[in-house]
């Protein structure tokens, strides 16, 4: 076993039912099983706040330390109506990935805007009131982020409401022109070389309302972090895989001056939302739905180049297996290339659940990515997503891996 501090095993918990005498007898003893593997923090996302209280004591009896999971910007738990905080497209919508599975899980993937979000005090003193439920060690700030490419192309491109084209000023109508030229260029271009300069060119025009976009989801997040922090918590952060930052507007270098550890999402494996197949999949569909006659494996091979990323050739593949774990060590070489907050730490997530159809990995790909982490000399790792769903052999054997 490894020392304590030494190696930090993280996990989750995503609780959506009744807390009944079953059910947290089952939990106690998979913490149990799990505190013996070496965990020592657990980030807990209820969707019933009343539960967070009970389930912060299964963790203190077992030694676990308790970290409250807060999603910001998509199934806030607030106790009042979010629709006049929705982001506001200006393009239909497109089709989305997220499956219909996922949505009845509890999570709805809609998402708020952050600047409207920030200018509302109601939504920091629910957070606050929530903080305050429990005798957390800290809290996870998740889903603090623009939508993703698998909330379909008119969401990720967003937000048109009355306070971001304010604070944005001119950027933002320029934003607004630039994705309808964007569009119509490339429904007119065919073949990898004039779409691969169509994608360049709109990101360079598109630069400053990028800014504007970081800096408002890095503003939102320093005010919930000073908060946490004012009340002696230790803040993390759930990040989208590098590749992945600039596309929802998450700049891991500037977050990391103002959170004590960042959790980069580096799925290979999952076909949810912020999982890289996921992701990437719906990258690769936006391009075959707007340019012209472009096949799948070019759209692919496009996405490869502006990611640097091992992928498929074809659609069908990621579907089925997920991207080449490979891939997880490129997304941490990345990371290094950053001029993060030196104190900041970084425990990658990679998944090690079994939810079918969504993802399921083996001792293999769970070993695969430990022994990596540890390869590249970070101290720790987060067990993703939902530790109900990791399989007490998984945990054992990633006890033995870090011992
Ligand atoms: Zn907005």
């Amino acid at each position: 076993m490894s020392e304590a501090g030494k190696i930090n095993i993280l996990s989750q918990l995503f609780f959506n039912e009744e807390l009944s005498r079953d059910n947290s007898g089952s939990l106690t003893e998979k913490l149990s099983k799990a505190k013996k593997a070496g965990l020592e923090k657990l980030i807990i996302w209820s969707v019933r706040p009343e539960y967070l209280s009970p389930l912060v004591s299964i963790c203190r009896d077992v030694g676990v330390s308790p970290h409250l999971w807060y999603p910001m910007l998509a199934d806030t738990p607030v106790d009042f109506d979010t629709d006049a905080f929705k982001i506001v497209r200006t393009i239909e919508s497109g089709r989305s990935e997220i499956l219909e599975s996922q949505k009845a899980g509890g999570e709805e993937f809609e998402f708020l805007c952050p600047n409207k979000i920030s200018q509302e005090e109601a939504f920091l003193s629910r957070f606050e009131e929530i903080l305050g439920l429990a005798d957390f060690d800290g809290v996870f700030l998740d889903r603090i982020r623009f939508p993703s490419p698998a909330n379909g192309i008119g969401e990720m491109l967003t937000c048109f409401c009355d306070t971001c084209k304010e604070r944005s000023s001119a950027t933002g109508s320029a934003f607004e022109e630039a994705i309808h030229g964007f569009l119509r260029k490339l429904g007119s271009k065919r073949g990898m070389d004039e779409v691969l300069e169509t994608l360049k060119e709109f990101y360079i025009i598109t630069g400053e309302f990028l800014e504007f976009r970081r800096s408002s989801v890095l503003q939102l997040l320093t005010q919930y972090s000073d908060r946490a922090k004012n009340v002696g918590l230790e803040v993390g952060v759930d990040l989208f895989s590098p590749s992945l930052r600039n596309i929802v507007s998450q700049d891991y270098e500037r977050i990391s001056r103002h959170v004590d550890w960042m959790k980069p999402m580096i799925y290979c494996k999952t076909m949810g939302p912020a999982g890289l197949p996921m992701e990437l999949l719906s990258l690769a569909q936006i391009l075959v739905d707007h340019a012209l006659r472009l096949s799948e494996r070019e759209a692919l091979e496009i996405i490869g180049e502006l990611t640097g990323l091992l992928l498929p050739e074809s659609f069908e593949e990621i579907r089925m297996s997920g991207i080449d774990q490979k891939n997880y060590v490129l997304e941490l070489n990345k990371i290094d290339q950053m001029n993060l907050n030196p104190v900041t730490r970084i425990f990658p997530g990679f998944e090690a659940v079994n939810i079918p159809p969504v993802c399921s990995v083996g001792l293999d790909e769970v070993g695969n990515y430990v022994e990596a982490t540890l390869r590249k000399g970070h101290d720790g790792f987060v067990l993703s997503w939902d530790i109900r769903h990791i399989s007490d052999k998984i945990l054992e054997y990633v006890g033995d891996l870090v011992e």
